[in-house]
């Protein structure tokens, strides 16, 4: 059978396009991913961890709130909207988002779950090769998320002992009477943190060290100003940016989409105060903001990490097992390399058209989408939750042939002029002309 798209991978990103199209047209797709249910990063799946975003900003809500798919509609479903509201969560948890997104893949047809992608080809159609069979689609949808970011200095080192954040709850390190070192100091370094931290008393690690870049362990910036970069219009504005002021506003907002939650932070300091002043069988706990890792070298069964503060080296850290909450980077889509010559690229992404198409030799109406790999195009928004629904609605009316929609949302308060100017005032402020 020939399909019009095959979508490659089915987390959120393409999920959200698979209920659209479901809903809309019902057939004449199919998404394909490996996992054969539903999990959400779940090497950092922590019991306690939230939802960033609102709950509103679930697969279609944003495009669609009459849909079936909505998360509400999930709760209603599951027979627990009264209990959802009367327990009063400050956010949703994402361990009830997981079981949302889960649901949603399920009970959409047009999902196949436990069907690897390993190679697309293309003959004039796409021939995209599971290891089970070779199906033809005229367009693809790349959704396979973001993978671990190592940097150079721990390359090479990785193992039990030493290991990417995303990787914790797979490994389940025994950090009991063990020196644990966590680098990383924004949401993801948090997070581990309070999971160290929040250990019973005699199942604690010896010590802890926290390495951060930043000045200091930085709240996330969720004000309502600054939420108007999580809005479709400024997606397109973003975009429409030169190159040189793109990358500066994602440098000056990082804190928009990595900051760590208040709530977050709050309980981390009341772990340390617990440890310091009320517990006997204490944990030290040794935080290092401002510091980068400038050196790792092997040290017995552990690891001896250099710590530099501006051009200094500063201290030494030897640690037992040693957490890397070092972000994530573009997945470099290894079934894409038969035909990886004829695709465009800026940097580390490949070059999207307005409508998410990838910039390539082939014919016009014979297109490879991608999700959630274009973070330098579109802005911080790219890999939340934030804009999904808009971005798979944007593909949809592609696929279909329909011109981008106008949305029927007012525009965002702040003006496009004063957009432009605010790039002004950052190169400015960090001191690098455009
Ligand atoms: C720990 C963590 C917490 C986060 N929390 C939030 C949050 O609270 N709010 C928010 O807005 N954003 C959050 N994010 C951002 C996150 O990127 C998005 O929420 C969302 O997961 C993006 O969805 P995606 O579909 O693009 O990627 P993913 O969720 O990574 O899904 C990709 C899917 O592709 C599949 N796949 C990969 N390769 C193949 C292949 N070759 N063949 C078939 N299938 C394949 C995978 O199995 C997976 O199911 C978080 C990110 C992390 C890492």
């Amino acid at each position: 059978m020939e399909l019009s798209c095959i979508g490659v991978g089915a987390g959120p990103s393409n999920l959200s396009l698979a209920c659209q199209i479901h809903e809309q047209i019902g057939q004449g797709a199919l998404f394909l991913d490996r996992q054969v249910d539903f999990r959400w990063h779940p090497g950092s799946a922590f019991d306690s961890s939230e939802l960033q975003v609102s709950h509103f900003k679930d697969l279609v809500t944003l495009v669609n709130p009459r849909s079936a798919y909505t998360f509400v509609n999930y709760l209603h479903e599951n027979g627990r909207l009264y209990h959802f509201l009367n327990a009063q969560f400050e956010a949703v948890l994402r361990t009830e988002f997981e079981q949302y997104l889960n649901w949603a893949f399920h009970r959409n047809p047009l999902v196949r779950g436990g069907e690897a992608v390993r190679e697309i080809r293309f003959d004039g159609e796409f021939r995209v090769h599971t290891d089970n069979a070779v199906l033809g689609s005229r367009n693809v949808v790349v959704g396979i998320g973001k993978q671990a970011h190592i940097p150079p200095q721990f390359q090479g080192w990785t193992g039990r002992n030493l290991f990417h954040s995303s990787e914790l709850l797979h490994i389940h390190p025994e950090v009991h009477k063990k020196h644990v070192c966590v680098v990383g100091g924004g949401q993801s370094g948090a997070e581990v943190l309070l999971h160290l931290v929040g250990r019973t008393k005699g199942r604690r690690p010896r010590s802890i060290t926290w390495v951060s870049q930043r000045e200091n362990y930085l709240p996330i910036d969720n004000s309502p100003f600054t939420n108007e970069l999580f809005m479709p219009c400024f997606s397109d504005r973003f975009a429409a940016m030169s190159e040189s002021q793109r990358k500066l506003f994602l440098r000056r907002f990082v804190l928009a989409s990595d900051g760590i939650p208040e709530s977050t932070l709050r309980a981390i300091y009341q772990a340390l105060y617990r440890h310091a002043f009320l517990e006997p069988n204490r944990c030290e706990i040794k935080l290092r903001p401002g510091c980068t890792v400038s050196h790792c070298i092997n040290a017995g069964a552990g690891h001896r990490l250099t710590l530099q503060h501006g051009m200094e080296e500063v201290e030494e850290v030897t640690a037992d097992i040693v957490i890397l909450a070092t972000g994530y980077e573009n997945a470099v889509p290894g079934f894409l390399e038969p035909m990886a010559d004829r695709l465009e690229k800026i940097d580390n992404e490949l070059a999207i058209r307005e409508d998410f198409s990838v910039c390539w030799d082939g014919p016009r109406d014979r297109r490879i989408f991608v999700q959630n790999a274009s973070l330098g195009q579109r802005g911080l928004a790219d890999p939340n939750l934030s804009l999904l629904a808009w971005r798979a609605r944007r593909i949809l009316d592609s696929l279909l042939g329909r011109a981008p929609r106008a949305n029927p949302e007012h525009p965002g308060f702040i003006s496009p002029s004063s957009v432009e100017s605010w790039s002004d005032t950052v190169a400015e402020e960090m001191g690098s002309g455009i």
